[in-house]
């Protein structure tokens, strides 16, 4: 990811330096975007300040009392509290896994506060932590609808994952997956699929006209595919008619047709800073694997005639799980071509790792695969490091995925329980080849051979 041109970095400091003297001198859990950012759900009323921490949901009744309640939850402000006082608070535990591999890691928790300018940050630590604050950052989905029904995805997240549940039932034997991504339809998630009125939906409009319009500096729509959700295009068009300076971002998959393509081309021009973020992580039929529904050509035409469109940025976000690996020194490789024919931003990438469902984490592998794996994306990194195409964030993230890879995976569970996530991958994975008609071992050879030990 590009450093924003509002990072508060100061000239030639590094992002430690930048933790010990913003971060650390407040209190050793603080972070930024526990005040500023949020990510909200709007067709379910779930919010979380970043993406990271499982997501909590605000009632209605709160919500049609204070629009600002969809990110101003009494959770969240525990959790400032507890931020103030230095307390890791549990739902961060990614940052503080990250931060725990040791050395100089630099978890999210600094890339997500060095947003925000000095003074901002000054305030929400010396803030009464029962005060609302105006977002900075927010990143949100007004609906669930999804042509795609990726297989790290779940029907929490996605219309066409819905339709396989309610076709072929849930998913059976997944031991692992306390928090059953896949046994029911996730109805709570789609209230408001087919309703009228969506009191979230109307909450963010408001927040949306009354302040947010003023306060963010980013906005990102995601989804579902946000391009399917007519709450999308009313958004565009409020910037037809008025006009704010700020980063605005949407997750596509841009498996969409031409004509919606031209549509948000169109939709851009209205926008200052418009960047597109588009998840993919492999080449060819392992992306295809991955994300059901996804189509290769479609995927990389779409990126062409938006790369060319000189208003827009592409950013690729790459979903880091167990089978995301084989296929990605390829998908980089294909990444680097890309900013070689366009420029050193189309596009950027980001290594996500994937945590949940725990049986699809790249942790599950056995550690001569992850090995294998890491000192493939080694030599990558090593290779094109010094080569002008590559943000100093990129290898930030190649290295931190490489040191994650190189992990104990005791931090999965128990002992005994890895044994038991393994079992689980095997069965989810048989059971996504006979729905969606793929075949995993023709896909990923470089598993077979532990696969059919499972
Ligand atoms: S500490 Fe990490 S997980 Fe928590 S809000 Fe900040 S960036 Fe997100
Ligand atoms: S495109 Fe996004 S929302 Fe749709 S299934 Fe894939 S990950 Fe889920």
């Amino acid at each position: 990811m590009a450093k924003h041109s509002d990072q508060k970095l100061k000239a030639d400091e590094t992002f430690q330096q930048y933790k010990a003297r913003v971060m650390d001198s407040k209190s050793a859990s603080f972070c930024g975007a526990k005040w500023y950012y949020s990510t909200i759900w709007l067709g379910s009323g779930m919010t979380t300040s970043c993406h990271h921490p499982l997501p909590h949901r605000v009632s209605e009744d709160e919500v049609r009392a204070n629009y600002k309640a969809l990110a101003n939850t009494a959770i969240r402000k525990r959790e400032r509290a507890e931020m103030q006082q230095g307390i890791r608070c549990h739902g961060c535990d990614y940052c503080w896994r990250i931060e725990d591999l040791g050395g100089d890691q630099i978890s999210d928790r600094v890339y997500k506060t060095v947003l925000y300018d000095d003074l901002a940050l000054e305030q929400a630590y010396t803030s009464d932590a029962s005060q609302d604050f105006d977002l900075k950052y927010l990143e949100i989905s007004f609906d669930r609808t999804c042509n795609l029904a990726c297989s790290y995805c779940n029907p929490a997240f996605s219309t066409t994952w819905v339709k396989d549940i309610k076709n072929n039932g849930p998913y059976e034997v997944l031991v692992t997956d306390a928090q059953d991504h896949y046994t029911h339809a996730h109805g709570d998630a789609g209230k408001y699929d087919h309703a009228d009125e969506n009191p979230y939906v109307e909450a963010f409009f408001k927040w949306w006209e009354a302040d947010l319009n003023h306060t963010l500096t980013h906005l990102r729509l995601t989804g579902g595919e946000p391009l399917m959700s007519k709450h999308t295009w009313k958004l565009f068009d409020w910037f037809e008619n008025n006009s704010r300076e700020l980063y605005f971002a949407i997750n596509s998959n841009l498996i969409s047709k031409p004509d919606i393509i031209n549509k948000l081309i169109t939709a851009s021009k209205n926008i200052s800073d418009f960047n597109v973020y588009t998840s993919c992580e492999s080449v060819g039929a392992r992306a295809e694997y991955i994300r059901d529904g996804f189509e290769w050509n479609t995927w990389t035409n779409n990126f062409d005639t938006l790369a060319n469109e000189p208003g827009i940025k592409l950013h690729s976000m790459c979903t880091i799980g167990a089978i995301s690996l084989g296929g990605l020194v390829e998908y980089l490789d294909w990444c680097l071509v890309q900013k070689a024919k366009y420029n050193k931003d189309t596009p950027t990438f980001t290594l996500n790792i994937q945590r949940f469902p725990k049986c699809q984490s790249p942790l599950i592998l056995p550690m001569h695969i992850r090995e294998g794996y890491a000192s493939q994306l080694a030599e990558w990194r090593d290779t094109h490091k010094d080569s002008g195409h590559l943000h100093a964030m990129e290898v930030e993230h190649l290295n931190r995925l490489i040191d994650y890879l190189q992990e104990n995976n005791n931090q999965l569970g128990p002992p005994g329980y890895i044994e038991q996530l393994q079992k689980d991958f095997k069965s989810y994975y048989t059971q996504f080849d006979a729905r969606r008609n793929k075949n995993f071992t023709e896909t990923f050879p470089e598993l077979t051979e532990w696969y059919n030990t499972l």
